[in-house]
């Protein structure tokens, strides 16, 4: 399975792709989280760690080299956020000929707030969980994996929050737009029980057999 998911921020990409992993062991892969992981990696641009700690944008060229290394240690793939931007297409269409599938979660700019502003992950697996839309069966802690539960401290900004949404739309959605031939679009707004149905009834032919 070769698949991307996209969507706002709030949408709830996270919430079904870990679903996914977790059921059917397909690897959710996250920029944010491979370049966590890989910190330290010596790339012909420096560490990603450099640029994480000074607050800076890890340049694309780093990115593309981390996820590259990523996706040729895997057989199966949901990416997540990435290729966030045509640079990135661009490179990413090198490495990888064409998508399975792409879904597109849609949901509102109110609803990318309301949920944001009150997300908290979890330390560990990353899984994450809203106090209405999503809560945890022990507050502040991560019902699959036990570990404590944080807030990303850019969730609490509402100003920061608009920033990424236009950013999104500026950037991202025209990586999207390339792809208009595979992109199957759920609808992102509804709880996220009636969400995963939908989203696992378009990725479902993709996953290998011995995994259902
Ligand atoms: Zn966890």
């Amino acid at each position: 399975m070769n698949a991307a998911i996209y969507g706002p921020l709030g949408a709830g990409k996270n919430v079904q792709c870990k679903k996914l992993e977790r059921r059917y062991g397909i690897p959710h892969i996250v920029t944010g989280q491979i370049l966590r992981e890989n910190a330290e990696l010596e790339t012909p641009y420096g560490t990603p760690k450099e640029y994480m700690d000074e607050g800076k944008y890890v340049p694309d060229e780093m990115i593309n080299s981390i996820v590259e290394k990523e996706l040729s240690e895997v057989d199966h793939f949901m990416l997540d956020g990435y290729p966030r931007t045509m640079n990135q297409l661009e490179n990413f269409s090198e490495i990888i000929t064409g998508l399975d599938v792409v879904v597109l979660m849609e949901v509102s700019d109110e609803t990318t707030f309301y949920r944001l502003l009150d997300r908290k992950i979890c330390s560990n697996c990353g899984d994450s969980y809203h106090k209405e839309y999503r809560p945890p069966d022990t507050p502040g802690e991560c019902k699959f994996c036990g570990a404590k539960l944080t807030e990303r401290d850019d969730d609490n900004s509402e100003d920061i929050i608009r920033q990424r949404i236009q950013e999104y739309e500026q950037k991202t959605v025209p990586v999207v737009e390339q792809y208009s031939d595979d992109v199957v679009v759920v609808d992102a707004e509804r709880p996220h029980e009636a969400v995963w149905e939908d989203f696992f009834e378009v990725v479902e032919e993709y996953i290998p057999d011995d995994r259902l």
